[in-house]
């Protein structure tokens, strides 16, 4: 079902912007897959991305991602929007392969979009199948310029010892340590911890999952640089991203949108 999926197109990416906690500009947006099924409606990453990485059609998927990703950016900056980075997840199989680095080079090319416009965040579905290509892969795209992110920081596979093996530029902290940050001491001392750490790597800190105006605050004083979630926005369809990316330029501030998914946004006079 997926191979036919990829076949008839029936992929989307959705935007989520994220924004410099100090200044509250948008930093960037996430591309974040569905699949508009013809029958179930619309679905989420987390139901199909683990099948697409057991079967291998990951990989072609992934590159559908990164084309739809690199063309959308490509035409928001054509249109005169101030946007200077896209970020894309790439699962751990995608970093096993040793064509990425080429791959994310032809795609650069192709839309005219130069590295620096690119931040890949290495997801932690899954743990690669060959380490040793993943930091092969690392080494090439960063040397390109592309940035990398380890998205989910603190969950999962995500370790200290990928911090002592391979170099990347943005720890992005997984939500569960967000979620419940004022009610619970114990998670600003993690994140505190996390943004240390991250001061010390010279990397700089991206928290996911700011659901309120509390949340927001704590991290700003936490010192973490910047900041996603449903009190900015959910994710959006490329048409209301790029509302929302013109409004933000034109400084009309987002209202918190938790109307969680859904392609509505809506915004303070
Ligand atoms: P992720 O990269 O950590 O993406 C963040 C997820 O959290 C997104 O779910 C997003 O909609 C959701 N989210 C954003 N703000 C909030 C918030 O304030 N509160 C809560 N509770 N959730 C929030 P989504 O889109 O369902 O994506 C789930 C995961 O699927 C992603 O986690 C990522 O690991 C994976 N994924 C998404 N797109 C791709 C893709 O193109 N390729 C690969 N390999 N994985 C993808
Ligand atoms: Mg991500
Ligand atoms: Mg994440």
């Amino acid at each position: 079902m997926l191979r036919e999926a990829l076949a008839r197109q029936e992929f989307v990416l959705h935007y989520q912007p994220y924004l410099d906690l100090t200044t509250h500009q948008v930093a960037g947006v996430e591309a974040l897959i569905r699949w508009q099924h013809p029958s179930h409606g619309l679905l989420y990453p987390d139901d199909f991305i683990p099948h697409a990485e057991r079967s291998g059609l990951i990989d072609s998927i992934g590159e559908w991602v990164l084309n739809q990703a690199c063309a959308q950016m490509s035409e928001w900056i054509a249109l005169g929007i101030d946007i200077t980075s896209m970020s894309v997840n790439v699962s751990p199989c995608q970093f096993s392969n040793c064509f990425l680095s080429a791959l994310v080079k032809t795609v650069l090319q192709k839309n005219g979009l130069s590295a620096g416009y690119l931040d890949l965040e290495i997801t932690e579905s899954t743990v690669p199948s060959d380490e040793k290509m993943m930091y092969t892969n690392i080494a090439a795209l960063r040397q390109l310029g592309v940035r990398i992110s380890i998205d989910d920081f603190g969950k999962g596979y995500s370790s200290l010892e990928r911090l002592r093996t391979i170099q990347v530029d943005r720890l992005k902290i997984d939500r569960v340590f967000v979620s419940d940050l004022n009610s619970n001491p114990l998670n600003a001392c993690l994140i505190r911890s996390i943004i240390h750490l991250a001061r010390q790597l010279g990397l700089s800190v991206i928290a996911e999952g700011i659901e309120d105006a509390e949340a927001c605050a704590r991290l700003q004083s936490l010192g973490c640089d910047q900041g996603q979630g449903f009190y900015f926005t959910a994710a959006l369809d490329a048409d209301a991203c790029e509302k929302y990316l013109r409004d933000a330029q034109h400084g009309q501030r987002a209202d918190p949108c938790r109307a969680a998914q859904s392609s509505q946004v809506y915004y303070r006079a």
